[in-house]
């Protein structure tokens, strides 16, 4: 499964001009150290076919469950006349350790900067990841919320990169993620 994984990363960096330059080898390596071998697919929508990978079916499955209920929470929450889908990325889930998530020697393809260099619980990246995919890091000991609600959250910021209409805002994936909370 890696292997494929890999050869598909190789023939994306070799075929395609990227306007940003995807680092193939640090993609790699993150794969070779952060244990994401097992992988859940599903089609949520037409447009978005989504995989998550972790060390294990149960985690990618209940990974899988949180991705498809914020995705449809989502649809219905930031759906307005002015907003019109506009990319269509698959998006690629990685559950991965809270050391590796933060170890920024190995994450290079995250903007770290734009976090004062300090430890995160999550992140969505949808400029260096490989192909005409979007990825989400979550950690599996996030701080401070349940990792339910960080899904919610990053899954807000996938939704404000395939729409024209939303910016990518930190208060409103902050506000998703609470309504997303209410509905159960
Ligand atoms: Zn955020």
């Amino acid at each position: 499964m890696r292997l494929l994984f890999l050869l598909i990363l190789f023939l994306f960096s070799s075929s395609t001009v990227h306007a940003n330059e995807v680092d193939t080898d640090a993609w790699i390596k993150f794969y070779d150290v952060a244990n994401v071998s097992v992988k859940s697919e599903k089609t949520i929508f037409s447009w978005s076919k989504v995989e998550v990978y972790s060390s294990s079916k149960s985690e990618s499955d209940l990974i899988m469950k949180y991705v498809e209920e914020s995705m449809i929470a989502a649809r219905a929450y930031f759906s307005s006349s002015s907003v019109k889908r506009c990319d269509s990325k698959e998006l690629r889930v990685f559950f991965i350790k809270d050391k590796t998530l933060n170890d920024q020697n190995l994450m290079t393809f995250l903007a770290w900067d734009q976090w004062a260099r300090l430890d995160i619980n999550g992140a969505y990246e949808g400029v260096y990841s490989p192909g005409r995919t979007g990825s989400i890091f979550l950690s599996k000991t996030p701080s401070g919320k349940s990792v339910r609600k960080l899904v919610a959250h990053e899954i807000a910021h996938y939704w404000q990169d395939q729409h024209c209409g939303l910016r990518n805002s930190e208060i409103t994936a902050r506000e998703f993620e609470e309504h997303f909370v209410k509905l159960r």
